[in-house]
């Protein structure tokens, strides 16, 4: 067969199909633009991934993401890799599984103290909707640990002392939201126990706080003296609801700041 019989035979079929042809391009050209214009918001990520999209519009996707519960955060890749997690809030209880902390002459301990208090604060904080893990003082876990916040507790000695030794004190790392966490932390502590701040007996060891320099830059974190055991000890035992309902509207103040 030649060329030449080749494009007639073309030509023919052509004009003879003609209707049918057309019939197909339009339906083709309708089915396009219904797609394009209906396409699902599940869609969307693979548009971004081809990485045609600027930075704004990028902001705007990510809480049509969220709020499809990142179903479809693995299509999209490295893209979203700073959108939101889930809530983390950590607390230490200070010395646990490691040392008794500070102790009273009746045997009353630190870490006794810490993780009551500790345990009372994550009670409290997820019967609303927000999951706490309890970290040890030194778990292996504070290394890189990321995390919303780590908020470490602990208490001050029992020595017998002068009246005048009472109150609560803090220290912070330095992420950029840590002074927004140590403002609303002192604030409700000292609401819900009516202790005043002792800012004289702030020690190096409190200011260069080890799991400051464990944990990811980016997480704030703070060390809380929640009183001294001698001269504070009805609030520490006895009163220690108020304490930690202190401790949990503190982190409930700065999670709604964000
Ligand atoms: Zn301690």
């Amino acid at each position: 067969m030649s060329r030449q019989t080749n494009d007639s035979e073309l030509r023919w079929f052509l004009r003879r199909n003609f209707a049918v042809i057309l019939f197909l391009v339009m339906a083709g050209t309708g089915l396009y633009f219904l797609f394009q214009n209906f396409a699902g918001a599940e869609q969307r990520p693979f548009t971004v991934q081809t990485g045609g999209e600027s930075a704004e519009s990028l902001d705007g996707l990510a809480p049509q993401i969220g709020e499809q519960g990142y179903v479809e955060v693995g299509n999209v890749g490295q893209k979203f890799v700073q959108s939101p997690g889930p809530l983390k809030v950590a607390i230490v209880v200070g010395h646990r599984a490691s040392d008794s902390g500070a102790v009273c002459d009746d045997g009353l301990t630190e870490v006794m103290i810490n993780e009551s208090i500790a345990q009372q604060v994550q009670v409290d904080l997820e019967s609303q909707g927000i999951p706490v893990s309890l970290l040890s003082e030194f778990d292996t876990r504070l290394q890189g640990f990321s995390s919303d916040m780590v908020v470490s507790l602990h208490s001050d000695s029992c020595a017998v002392l002068d009246p005048g030794f009472t109150g609560y004190k803090t220290t912070v790392n330095n992420s950029p939201q840590s002074p927004q966490l140590q403002a609303c932390m002192e604030q409700n502590y000292a609401q819900q126990t009516g202790l005043p701040i002792h800012p004289t007996t702030i020690t190096d060891d409190m200011i260069h706080y080890h799991a400051f320099n464990k944990i990811s830059a980016g997480s704030p974190a703070i060390l809380l003296e929640m009183g001294f055991m001698y001269n504070d000890r009805e609030l520490l035992t006895t009163n220690s609801a108020a304490a930690a309902r202190g401790v949990a509207n503190g982190i409930i103040c700065y999670l709604q700041s964000q």
